[in-house]
């Protein structure tokens, strides 16, 4: 029952919160392919008309089946401009998604138009593309665009509906030669359908973030993994570059880790890990992301230009030498062994060293060397 709650509250907040910067990347990559697949297939639509035009069809409904796709293929093209411009502008899944809904709902007025109310209820191909779209916002890896997209396919068929039958007066039968009599309980089966892709998208969503979220975090420390230095790093330097906050890289190594090992045995080392961690961890402050970039090595991002950095760095290595490590803490009798861990750090600051992060990397590491060689156990900020 409780996992039945906390599944319920997982896709609840899936739905209704922010996702993580890492997810929202690859959704706006997930917007631009739905954006080409849209281009491809609106101008494949613009076929129909030529080919009815061949098979003997009117100019007049040639001209306006060229338009009506024309339209569509220009506001395909738009769309695909925006979402090249990854992530520059927060609304357009929003955006996007509303517009393929409300041109299946157009869609379907105009079957209502030219054919027949009850044509436009019945048909199934128009509206099938709704559960499409709904389905489709699972590549925006965001939860709030599939709840939009569902509650307004819902909105858009579910006033259609009822406008042609509030037309139609309430006793008459809405019916046509080629889709037969329009039936008021298959339109709220189509809802709940409606509702069912929507919630099954949602469901979907949801085991992206989460896949996402387990292949960017490090299973033995809980930190980020090196897919945050890849993917979110280099948009906090460029964020701090164009709002002029120096920003200063630190790559940190435990000093003769290899020892822990030789001496207590891996698991032992692996607890020593979650020890440091833990210590820095809970000295971190909000801006401040620790990152775990190798075995016992580690990725620092600190808002503050080099003076300062190496300030807190040095605060930070007191702090970790200060709390000794037990390596045998479940031992009883005889009093526990202490061990004194410690780390070494280079430090790069942005734009000073480099403007990139792996130009950062590179002057952090030649200082972490430096720092190797002159006997461990420091931080050290220029060559
Ligand atoms: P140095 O001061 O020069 O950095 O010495 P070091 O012994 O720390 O040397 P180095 O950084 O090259 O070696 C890292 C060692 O860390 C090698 C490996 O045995 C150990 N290590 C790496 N990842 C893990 C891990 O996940 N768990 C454990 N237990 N050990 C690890
Ligand atoms: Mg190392
Ligand atoms: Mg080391």
């Amino acid at each position: 029952m409780s996992t039945l709650r906390q599944t319920l509250h997982e896709l609840a907040s899936t739905l209704r919160d922010r996702p993580d910067e890492i997810v929202l990347d690859i959704g706006a990559g997930g917007e631009l392919l739905v954006a080409r697949i849209r281009f491809a297939a609106t101008a494949l639509l613009m076929l129909i008309p030529l080919i009815n035009f061949a098979a003997g069809g009117s100019l007049s409904e040639t001209m306006i089946g060229l338009i009506g796709t024309g339209g569509g293929l220009l506001l395909a093209w738009i769309w695909l401009i925006l979402a090249r411009q990854r992530r520059r502008f927060p609304w357009l899944s929003f955006a996007t998604s509303a517009s393929d809904i409300t041109m299946e709902t157009l869609v379907i007025v105009l079957v209502a138009i030219t054919q027949s109310p009850a044509a436009s209820l019945n048909t199934v191909i128009v509206w099938t593309c709704y559960p499409l779209s709904i389905f489709a916002t699972a590549l925006r890896n965001d939860g709030r665009v599939t709840l939009f997209a569902g509650l307004l396919a819902m909105a858009e068929y579910g006033a259609l509906a009822l406008w042609i039958f509030a037309q139609a007066g309430p006793h008459a039968v809405l019916s046509s030669p080629d889709y037969g009599v329009v039936s008021v309980s298959l339109q709220f089966q189509r809802m709940v359908l409606l509702l069912i892709a929507t919630l099954l998208t949602a469901v979907v969503v949801y085991r992206i973030q989460r896949l996402v979220l387990l292949s960017g975090t490090d299973t033995l420390t809980g930190l980020p993994n090196r897919s945050f230095l890849v993917h979110r790093v280099p948009q906090l330097v460029e964020h701090a570059l164009a709002s002029d906050i120096t920003v200063t890289l630190a790559i940190i190594d435990l000093d003769h880790f290899k020892r822990i090992n030789d001496d207590y045995g891996h698991p032992v080392g692996d607890r020593a890990l979650r020890h440091v961690v833990d210590v820095l961890d809970d000295a971190l402050d909000h801006d401040e992301y620790l990152m775990r970039v190798g075995g016992e090595e580690f990725v620092l991002l600190i808002h503050r230009p080099m003076g300062p950095a190496w300030e807190r760095m040095e605060a930070l290595r007191k702090r970790v030498m200060a709390v000794p490590f037990l390596p045998d803490e479940d031992a009883v009798g005889n009093a526990p062994t202490k061990c004194k861990l410690t780390f070494s750090a280079g430090l790069a600051s942005c734009p000073q060293d480099g403007s990139d992060v792996s130009s950062l990397m590179r002057r952090a590491d030649q200082r972490l060397r430096k720092a190797k060689h002159g006997g461990r156990n420091r931080v050290v900020a220029r060559e």
